[in-house]
């Protein structure tokens, strides 16, 4: 807060904690100012914690609205809005709204200053049609299109949602395109759930338009043609995906292990598993490769194989599943034994892990969600690095 604010703010908190102070003097006659807040800091803190809807009205009401004071009600009604006072401040900036003589330059303000009043108030409705007005404002033109576009994402109508975003966009600033083609992206998945591929695939090309690392629009167009049965494009799509962000590899392998089954190319698919591995450590593509040796080559192999990967790193998935080799070719029984035991304690280990986690807020969980459900934001939600993790 500027020092002007703060001058502004104490000027007025003085003025309405006078006018409390009158107006309660006025109400117990008997009890004199001894019933009064003894100091302003109280005055203050009864003046914006209790004041009731008529007082601020009557209060907005008799401040004369002009150049020198507009300023006064707008601090006034954004104090109060983020003081979770949300019907206040609407009373404060609706009142600006209704006077004539708010001069011309501030109307957008007001106009702005009372939509989004409504959107903390939850009131989407009022406070779209308002923004709408906005949306070629010089000042708050901008800001309106950026909160539209929430408004529309909150209503799950991403091509509003999407029509918006391209125009905020357009002005120089903050970039929102990788939401874009996540809002693309809905739409496809809606698509792909009523079998209309080829209206998907559209969108998915104008996800990837937006963001060329979206690994959710490749992930999507893959998936397309694995249902369509083809297979081998799903694969050279699928390939994409480490270029794109390596991090979701292990959301590729087991769409590459359906193809590769589908198309017999088992060895196809360690190689390139391989070539991954040699450049990046991930226990998903460490597995990956084991599983794979397993079904070709027998489970010694995908033990030694495991074994030296595990010496390179540490990976509580990889000892879990070297213990189910292991246990699978043990002869004797007190060899099974063992293996059993420590497998609970691996088991244990990994129980209830979480998988992924949002590099923005935190949030973890089993499940991958392309908006995060705690922040909301998109894309921050990733496979979780480390021994427990990837
Ligand atoms: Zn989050």
């Amino acid at each position: 807060m500027d020092t002007f604010t703060q001058w502004l703010m104490l000027v007025v908190a003085i003025g309405v904690g006078w006018v409390l102070g009158y107006s309660a003097s006025k109400k117990t006659s008997t009890g004199g100012d001894s019933e009064l807040p003894s100091n302003l800091k109280d005055r203050l803190k009864v003046l914006f914690e209790t004041y009731s809807e008529e007082v601020i009205d009557s209060f907005v009401q008799s401040l004369e609205v002009n150049a020198d004071t507009v300023g006064m009600h707008l601090s006034i009604g954004s104090h109060f809005r983020k003081s979770g006072e949300v019907e206040k401040a609407i009373l404060v900036h609706q009142n600006l709204m209704s006077r004539p003589e708010v001069p011309k330059n501030f109307s957008d303000e007001v106009m702005f200053e009372l939509a989004r009043d409504y959107m903390a108030a939850g009131l989407l409705d009022r406070a779209e049609s308002l923004f709408l007005k906005l949306k070629e404002s010089k000042l708050f033109g901008q800001k309106s299109l950026r909160w539209l576009v929430d408004i529309y994402q909150q209503e799950r109508e991403w091509n509003k949602a999407i029509e918006y975003g391209v125009a905020f966009n357009a002005y120089k600033g903050v970039d929102i395109s990788a939401m874009l083609a996540h809002f693309s992206c809905e739409i496809a998945q809606t698509l792909i759930d009523q079998h209309h591929y080829w209206d998907a695939r559209n969108k998915l090309r104008e996800a990837l338009g937006f963001d060329r690392s979206c690994v959710r629009a490749t992930l999507l167009l893959a998936k397309i043609h694995m249902i369509e049965g083809h297979y081998s494009e799903a694969v050279v799509i699928l390939r994409k995906v480490e270029g794109q962000n390596y991090r979701f590899v292990s959301e590729v392998i087991p769409l590459l292990f359906e193809c590769s089954q589908k198309l017999n190319t088992e060895r196809k698919f360690r190689r390139y598993l391989e070539g991954i591995l040699a450049k990046q450590s991930s226990s998903s593509v460490m597995l990956g490769v084991a599983d794979s040796f397993n079904r070709d080559q027998g489970a010694a192999k995908a033990v030694d194989f495991l074994a030296e990967s595990l010496l390179k790193k540490s990976s509580l998935r990889g000892l879990d599943r070297l213990i189910d080799y292991q246990r699978a070719s043990a002869e004797s029984d007190s060899d099974i034994r063992h293996l059993t035991i420590v497998k609970q304690v691996t088991q244990s280990l990994l129980e209830g892990k979480p998988v992924y986690q949002c590099e923005g807020c935190g949030f973890a969980g089993e499940v991958l969600h392309w908006q995060c459900p705690s922040c909301k934001a998109w894309g921050t939600v990733m496979p979780i690095q480390g021994v427990e993790g990837e």
